[in-house]
């Protein structure tokens, strides 16, 4: 019986996979991965390394969760060094809480490798630290993957009231449903918003706008996508740094 590496693979540019990542992915016998994953990442594994992808689309799973659980596990049974490889890391919305209970629950060996989230690295590739003294002190990150609209929502709007910062994941389909909901629970309508595309990739797209703005303004975006939503969105004027 095998181990299991729950491992975080980075935001994108393949540089930001960690040292302990990248020795798992040369030693693995099997990689399970995502469609955030960086694809080059593979090129590192040994030779005849069996990949196997679980990705989803946005939403549309290609595996449904308890078919990756069940991948995994069976992974571990036939192999001794599986590498669960998933997009930023493996806790932030990755679900990789459910595959280590999965896991655990039958027996299996795993570890988890953290990776260098989305949710903070693709606003710092854009010029804009999610903290700042005196314009934020603290950041929440919340999915965005859900209607605002929806009755019995699980997100508390009105505590998003405040001047922190806000950073939506899986959002860029509700973009205006998020921004609109925002202006209901009090924020002015030229209230800063940006909307990163390819966060650290080569081709990384940024729009910065106003509540009132951002769904016309960003409307040629694709994903993978997030929102940041706060003051701090301004100074990407001083702190862009990054070069396409
Ligand atoms: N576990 C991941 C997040 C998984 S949810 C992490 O820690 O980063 C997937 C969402 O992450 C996407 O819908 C998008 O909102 C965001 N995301 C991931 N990679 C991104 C990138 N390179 N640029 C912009 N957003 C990204």
């Amino acid at each position: 019986m095998g181990k299991v590496y729950l491992t975080g693979a980075g935001p994108g540019d393949i540089e930001l996979l960690t040292v302990k990542a990248l020795k798992m992915v040369q030693q693995a016998d099997v990689i399970i991965y995502d469609r955030l994953a960086n694809p080059t990442i593979l090129e590192e594994a040994k030779n005849g390394c069996e990949f196997i992808y679980v990705g989803k689309e946005d939403g549309r799973h290609t595996l449904p969760q308890d078919e990756i659980n069940e991948t995994i596990y069976q992974s571990a049974l036939k192999n001794d060094i599986v590498v669960r490889l998933k997009g930023g890391d493996p806790f932030v919305f990755g679900r990789g809480g459910e595959e280590g209970i999965y896991l655990k629950e039958r027996g299996i060996d795993f570890e988890i490798i953290p990776g260098i989230t989305s949710a903070v690295s693709v606003p710092t590739y854009a010029g804009i630290p999610v903290t700042h003294r005196g314009v934020a002190v603290s950041f929440k990150v919340i999915t965005g993957h859900e209607s605002p609209d929806k009755k019995e929502s699980q997100v508390d709007w009105k505590s998003l009231k405040s001047n922190d910062t806000i950073v939506f994941l899986m959002g860029l389909h509700n973009l205006e449903k998020i921004s609109s909901k925002l202006i209901e629970i009090g924020k002015s309508k030229d209230f800063p918003i940006a909307v990163i595309s390819k966060g650290t990739m080569k081709d990384q797209e940024v729009v910065i706008s106003t509540l009132e703005n951002i769904t016309k303004d960003a409307k040629d975006l694709t994903t993978p996508a997030l929102i940041v939503v706060g003051n701090v969105v301004k100074l990407r004027k001083q702190l862009n740094w990054f070069k396409n």
